[in-house]
């Protein structure tokens, strides 16, 4: 009962521990997941690959070179003719065209990208959110698309782009983003949607619809970043035009000062990537078909759960350095299992899991600890009280060693009259009597509490039982002149179990009546059964005791002080064993007292089925 009962504790305490985790997750383990995913994002080295982009940069020094934002449409136009003639797959042009300038310089470009095949120009949503802010028509009418440029920011607090929509929407009409184009273009395909994935060309892009098909862009590494031409290299340098050649080319504002979209990335540490190259990155992610998609919650979940189930169960099976060892080993596992599945492409919470794992070891492992605790706090207290025992035994002793001793010393050595020689014998005689009650009622008492004692197993009437005790106790009660009453006691009220224990229970409850009562009181003795029950009582109009003393009573060697008073001789060990004997019969002892008003002792003890069986047949 007990074992259950502290089992249940356990388990609460591991709940509570996986309640906390999970929702501490879901408050502040956003952040830490996103941490822990751009360290995993460091850590791992992905195999190369060959890179099918490459960037046409409008660096700082372009920008100083042909007069800033405003004098890039002509130079744009030029290197838009050198790299088509290199014929590149795709060229995406991240540059926001959406007001005419001069108009010889517009219809340049124009011409420029006429000449352009597979041409994808950036748009973006206005400010408000309400319309497609779209090129100029005199150069979207030479776009095979027209992609946005947008990177989601919403979830990103810290400026983090770790992942793009690949659509956005304004009122019904749809934009796809400018890698996707880029891709789809480049490989003269079609978007085919489902819920859960787009298909371009055969190429299956895990995004669900229900998330805004969000795609987390895999970042080139900074060892094999995405090459890059400058524009004003490129314009110096006719013959850089052969590198744009069979690539899908980017081509935007890389200069820092220039640009509004710019983002961290996981590699990025302190210096921002612009959007041109996160557009790159994710064109990359598409045709090396690198995708990270997220696992479940309910995995994530779950998983969870099974780390605080075998934390629980290794710290409720084992203990010591075994316990320790087997968590730390789940703890590894909760550490390790979201960088494995990272080198595996799956993003997995980093939170839920150890902080699971963690509070689950800190409630298994300290719960533990506590009750290991506990258990030597109470052998510590048992072998104290042992100890206290064997003083107060050896102690006890003496006294009537003592006497013994003295006595027959004076027989030995003087010729005592006849007289006196019969009383020292009657003495030694009592002395040693008190003595072998003294180690009989001692050695009971530990038989009893270590339960060595075989119970025998009658059936006796209760009445009969306390007519016995009563003529027993009579000369005590007589010297005092205390009357014994018995009320009720019935001779058909059985008992089973151990007639003489249960005597030396009841003599003992009727002898501390007498013993702690003055002269001239009564005791009322009575039997009674009530619901199955029998109830044994022993009432007297004595010295009575305190709530607080009534609590002490059953311990071994506990005597009140009023007792100690009163001059009544005592061991303070008889009710610790009445209390044995009652608990081995099944039974429970009541005690009702108040200091100078006297106490009641009740034994309730159960009735067996049969002896009630046995009555009623009688009566029928
Ligand atoms: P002893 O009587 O030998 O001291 P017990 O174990 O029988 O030892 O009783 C323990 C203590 O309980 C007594 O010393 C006394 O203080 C108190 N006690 C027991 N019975 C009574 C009673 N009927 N009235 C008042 N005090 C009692």
């Amino acid at each position: 009962m007990r074992v259950s009962r502290q089992s249940a504790i356990y388990w609460v305490l591991l709940a509570g521990a996986f309640a906390v985790a999970v929702t501490a997750s879901w408050i502040v383990g956003g952040q830490i997941d996103n941490d822990a995913y751009d360290w995993m994002f460091r850590l791992y080295k992905p195999r190369p690959w060959q890179t099918q982009s490459i960037l046409l940069a409008i660096d700082e020094v372009s920008l100083n070179a042909y007069g800033g934002v405003r004098g890039l449409r002509k130079p744009l136009a030029e290197a838009l003719e050198r790299i088509s003639a290199a014929s590149p797959k795709a060229v995406a042009v991240d540059v926001i065209l959406t007001d005419a300038s001069d108009p010889e310089t517009d219809a340049r470009l124009a011409a420029a990208m006429g000449a352009t095949r597979r041409l994808v120009l950036a748009c973006q949503l206005l400010p408000d959110g309400s319309a497609w802010e779209d090129p100029l028509p005199m150069f979207a009418k030479h776009a095979a698309a027209l992609g946005h440029v947008h990177v989601e920011q919403s979830e990103q607090l810290d400026s983090v782009g770790r992942s793009l929509p690949l659509e956005e929407f304004t009122g019904h009409v749809r934009r796809w983003a400018l890698s996707l184009e880029a891709y789809k273009v480049s490989r003269g395909a079609q978007i085919l949607e489902s819920p859960e994935d787009l298909d371009v060309g055969g190429r299956l892009i895990p995004s669900t619809r229900a998330d805004g098909r969000l795609m987390r862009i895999r970042y080139a590494p900074p060892s094999m970043p995405i090459p890059r031409v400058s524009l004003k290299a490129l314009l110096d340098n006719p013959r850089l035009a052969a590198s744009f050649s069979g690539k899908v080319v980017f081509a935007g504002v890389t200069a820092q000062t220039a640009v509004r979209d710019w983002l961290f990335t996981p590699y990025s540490g302190g210096t921002p990537m612009v959007g041109v190259e996160i557009h790159a990155n994710a064109f990359e992610t598409i045709a090396q078909g690198l995708f990270l998609t997220d696992a479940p919650a309910s995995a994530v979940l779950a998983f969870s759960l099974l780390l605080v189930v075998a934390i629980g169960v290794t710290y409720s099976r084992f203990t010591g350095r075994r316990a320790n060892g087997l968590a730390a080993g789940i703890l590894a596992v909760a550490h390790i299992t979201p960088y494995w599945l990272f080198t595996h492409r799956i993003v997995f919470s980093f939170c839920m899991p150890v902080s699971s794992a963690w509070l689950s070891l800190i409630a298994a492992g300290g719960y533990q600890l506590l009750v290991v605790r506990r258990s030597l706090r109470k052998s510590e207290a048992e072998t104290d009280r042992y100890r206290q025992t064997i003083h107060f035994v050896t102690h006890e002793m003496r006294t009537p060693l003592t006497a013994i001793q003295g006595s027959s010393e004076l027989m030995g050595r003087y010729a005592l009259p006849e007289e006196k020689r019969k009383q020292i014998v009657e003495l030694i005689n009592a002395e040693s009597k008190r003595l072998g009650r003294m180690i009989e009622m001692f050695l009971s008492m530990e038989r009893l509490s270590a339960g060595q004692v075989e119970l025998k197993k009658e059936t006796f009437s209760a009445g009969e039982l306390m007519a016995g005790c009563v003529a027993r106790a009579l000369p005590l009660a007589e010297r005092k002149q205390i009357r014994i009453l018995t009320e009720a006691a019935p001779l058909d009220i059985l008992l089973t179990g151990d007639r003489e224990l249960m005597e030396y229970a009841f003599y003992n409850l009727l002898t501390n009546a007498i013993k702690y009562s003055p002269a001239r009181t009564q005791v009322t003795l009575a039997a009674v059964r009530k619901h199955g029950q029998a109830y044994i009582s022993v009432e007297d109009q004595g010295i009575g005791m305190d709530h607080k003393e009534v609590k002490q009573i059953f311990q071994k060697f506990y005597r009140t002080k009023r007792a100690e008073q009163s001059g009544e001789a005592g061991t303070g060990i008889g009710l610790s064993i009445v209390e044995q004997i009652v608990i081995q019969h099944s039974g429970t002892i009541e005690v009702m007292s108040r200091p100078g008003e006297g106490s009641r002792f009740t034994m309730v003890l159960p009735v067996p089925v049969s002896a009630v069986l046995a009555e009623k047949a009688k009566e029928s």
